[in-house]
């Protein structure tokens, strides 16, 4: 392969549209602070997302660090350590001490049916994670919340647009919060939103990405400054315009990598799961070295010998990286353990030619032995 191919590629709208979009921009002088884009990208948010409110961030890391904080929690957060460093750190950050579940083999969300062992006097929230865009098992985690008074954030950093049961996935919980990074399914450069039900945790948290302000002489708050700039917004809004295409694309990549590798002894592809209406995110692989005949690291080796660049999404688990290993112990997530040492995540973008997902196929089924 000449060109590098990369975990992923970023969609853009073109040069022209970005351009319209931000021309107001120059007369109206408003760049940042809560502006025109920005509420107008809140609102088509809101509509195409299916949820009562959102509010936009810089990133989606502080949307994930500020919902924690306007919740007002105090104590243990039960978790998942198969995730983006991001999701442990954000509890961390708040001084709230993270409890980690395990994970279901099967797709890879917190394993509700540990999560009620996990549970303790100073258990004061469920912070799950739509992995890969799969979804949690949400019934069962708003049965428990309710049962035990637990509030529930998700990080939806991977399911932006994911529906289940025909409801938008941030419906579900107290809150949700996506990114949007540029390597994200959707993404406005960099950026994240809140989605919730609760009016005065909309008013905590709005407040909390601009300093804790709530007037000029009034500030209520230790707040952060995280707040989406109208650039950011205008990008937002004009990917917003393409999102059914872009998932259209990405679906005929995901088709044609299951096509392709289906039925491998030692691979595990992604769960399809019932009732969802994925966004084609990653694509997950979890390769058994022993039916398969060689190990994860060796796919990897081939692939980025042949100039691509698949990527271990997640190793290592969260709670077995350096500023965090003394403190946690990965050995009381086993299943997670087991699935961060084999998994690998392939390119996956909307204009990925599928002859190179051909090629990308069966360079993995060389090293099949
Ligand atoms: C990307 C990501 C985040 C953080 O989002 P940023 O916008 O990069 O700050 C958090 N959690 C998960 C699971 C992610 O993949």
């Amino acid at each position: 392969m000449d060109e590098k191919i990369l975990v992923t590629r970023s969609s853009m709208p073109s040069f022209e549209e970005y351009t319209a979009e931000i021309r107001d921009l120059w007369e109206s002088r408003w760049l940042t602070n809560m502006g025109a884009k920005h509420n107008q990208f809140r609102a088509e948010l809101s509509a195409y997302l299916g949820v009562e409110n959102t509010d936009l961030f810089t990133n989606g890391h502080m949307a994930i660090e500020l919902s924690l904080q306007a919740m007002g929690l105090k104590g243990e957060v039960i978790t998942t350590p198969f995730t983006f460093i991001s999701t442990t750190h954000a509890i961390v950050r708040n001084g709230l001490q993270p409890v980690f579940c395990d994970i279901d083999p099967k797709d890879y969300t917190m394993d509700v049916s540990q999560i009620e062992e996990l549970i303790t006097p100073k258990t004061c929230a469920i912070l799950p994670v739509h992995v890969y865009g799969n979804v949690c098992q949400v019934e069962e985690i708003e049965r428990i919340a309710s049962q035990y008074g637990l509030k529930v954030l998700y990080d939806a950093a991977h399911a932006f647009g994911v529906r289940y049961k025909g409801r938008g996935v941030a419906s579900f919980g107290d809150a949700s919060c996506f990114s949007f990074h540029a390597t994200k399914v959707f993404h406005s450069v960099e950026g994240g939103a809140v989605c919730f039900k609760d009016r005065e945790f909309g008013q905590a948290v709005y407040s909390l990405k601009d300093f804790g302000i709530q007037s000029e002489a009034e500030i209520d708050g230790v707040g952060a400054n995280a707040k989406m700039n109208e650039f950011c917004a205008a990008m937002g809004l004009c990917n917003l315009r393409h999102m059914e295409e872009v998932l259209a694309l990405r679906k005929r990549v995901v088709q044609e990598y299951r096509r392709l590798l289906a039925d491998i002894d030692g691979l595990q592809l992604n769960v399809i799961q019932k009732d969802v209406e994925p966004n084609y995110a990653y694509f997950p692989i979890v390769v058994d070295e022993e039916k398969f005949g060689a190990d994860r690291d060796e796919i990897c080796e081939k692939l980025r010998q042949n100039n691509i660049f698949a990527r271990k999404y997640f190793y290592p688990l969260t709670n077995a990286v350096s500023c965090y290993k003394d403190r946690f112990d990965a050995g009381l997530t086993p299943r997670a353990a087991y699935v961060s040492r084999r998994v690998m995540t392939l390119p996956l973008y909307a204009d990925l030619d599928l002859e190179i997902v051909r090629e990308i196929c069966s360079l993995i089924l060389e090293c099949k032995k």
